[in-house]
């Protein structure tokens, strides 16, 4: 086939061929922990890399390799790994391109979790965050940047406030200093925005998210774009000589840059994080991933557009005092929101009630068709309050910069009907002010 499939196509059919899997038409869940060998040939032959297969399901699955296989596709990268939950994959992320030690800048506004960790876990591990005030100015970002820095690290739509990152304009200043630009584009999903086509080096899921879109598995994904060079001095871990890259043949051991050349990331992740440290992705919960994707598109587009006519309708409500959605043609990056996110820029938005808490427990207490409940990006639709909930983690210096306070609730859209979402909010308002 000559020609490139669209989106639409490849969330459905890529990374699968029917023919190899008894022509089942959906692809099979492969429940084995391990694989015969067949032949101490092709044994020695799998094991060596001449041949691809598969022997052990920490090292590899065919049903997570082709939810790997479909992702890499969709957002255009080399080749995707796939592990048991977002945070998985932001942990082996860091680990691998700041192993040994170093530094990393990144945007304090991130998710929570991810803040706790770069904040109190990573710099016990060696690997200590500087955070800059504005990601989208070059020139702080570039004096952040210094002889050890191994990485730039910022999401694409922010939580829950949903700043928007300019990409293009931050992997330019992360490749003048020679380091690789990390995205977590856990919002968007590659339906409305890929990192890699503006620029980004490796891209990370938590595909517990939009990307299933079922709120019923725990996952994450790390696409490597397959472009960068590895090989400068800042990262002796991809040019050191590697055991396991041991062949006969030539009877030495290999750096993964010297058998990988621009792959070495993905390759070296899988062999020494994700095969090492065992977070692996199982293969049901990789089925149920695949299934989710089916319908991506059509789930995220009426996600969108429920979620700006509920923008809308908080943007005109006596009660809230302000909005937090840069899909918003008022919003403050709405050119850059324009020029990244022509299809939107997702599902979750936040607004700030007025008056004391009491009020904001009551709205919640009063919503019937929204759920509380602290995840995102699920078909039904969920309210949070997130200074209390899922952004306790973040440490209180970063609470007003974050646009986090006790009056902000967030909302995740999901596929319900967008008619019955806002009278579930305008009878919550009812109630929360009702004296
Ligand atoms: C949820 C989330 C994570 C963490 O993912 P888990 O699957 O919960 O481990 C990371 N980044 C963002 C932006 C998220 O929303």
């Amino acid at each position: 086939m000559n020609r490139k499939n669209s989106f639409d196509t490849v969330r459905i059919q890529g990374g699968y061929t029917p023919e190899e899997h008894n022509h089942a038409s959906n692809v099979p869940i492969y429940l084995s922990a391990a694989f015969t060998m067949g032949s101490a040939q092709r044994g020695r032959d799998m094991a060596e890399g001449r041949e691809p297969g598969f022997t052990y399901s920490r090292v590899g699955n065919p049903t997570v390799d082709i939810l790997e296989r479909r992702i890499a596709a969709l957002d255009g990268g080399v080749s995707a790994v796939a592990v048991s939950s977002g945070m998985a994959a932001i942990s082996n992320t860091i680990l691998a391109v700041a192993e040994g030690g170093g530094r990393i800048v990144a945007h304090h506004d991130i998710y929570g979790a991810s803040l706790d960790e770069f904040v109190s876990l990573a710099p016990k591990l060696g690997i200590e965050f500087d955070f800059v005030d504005d990601i989208n100015n070059p020139d702080e970002v570039s004096k952040a940047i210094g002889p050890n820095t191994k990485a730039i690290y910022a999401e694409s739509v922010t939580n829950p406030i949903t700043r928007v990152t300019d990409v293009d304009r931050l992997a330019s200043v992360a490749h003048q200093a020679g380091i690789p630009l990390i995205v977590d584009n856990t919002f968007p999903t590659p339906y409305l925005f890929r990192p890699i086509e503006h620029g980004a080096d490796i891209v990370v899921y938590s595909s517990t998210k939009g990307i299933n879109g079922h709120g019923n598995v725990v996952s994450g994904l790390i696409v490597d774009a397959g472009r960068f060079d590895w090989s400068s001095d800042r990262f002796p871990q991809f040019s050191e000589p590697e055991f396991t890259l041991y062949t006969e043949s030539n009877g030495r051991s290999r750096s993964f840059v010297e058998a990988f050349g621009n792959e070495a990331f993905h390759q070296r992740l899988r062999c020494k994080f994700v095969r090492l440290l065992g977070a692996v992705l199982g293969p049901q919960e990789a089925y149920l991933e695949l299934l989710g994707l089916e319908t991506i598109s059509e789930r995220i587009s009426k996600e969108v557009s429920s979620a700006l006519r509920i923008a809308n309708f908080l943007n005109h409500h006596e009660h809230v005092t302000k909005v937090n959605y840069a899909g918003l043609p008022d919003s403050k990056q709405s050119q850059l929101v324009s020029s990244l996110f022509p299809k939107g820029i997702g599902a979750i938005l936040s607004f700030e009630l007025e008056g004391s808490e009491d009020r904001i427990d009551r709205f919640i207490d009063a919503t019937e068709v929204f759920h509380y409940v602290p995840n995102v990006g699920d078909v039904r639709s969920l309210i949070v309050n997130p200074a209390r909930i899922t952004h306790r983690e973040v440490p209180f210096e970063f609470w007003e910069r974050n646009g986090l306070n006790v009056n902000l609730i967030r909302l995740s859209i999901g596929l319900e009907d967008a008619d019955d979402l806002i009278a579930d909010l305008e009878q919550a308002f009812e109630t929360a002010y009702r004296d």
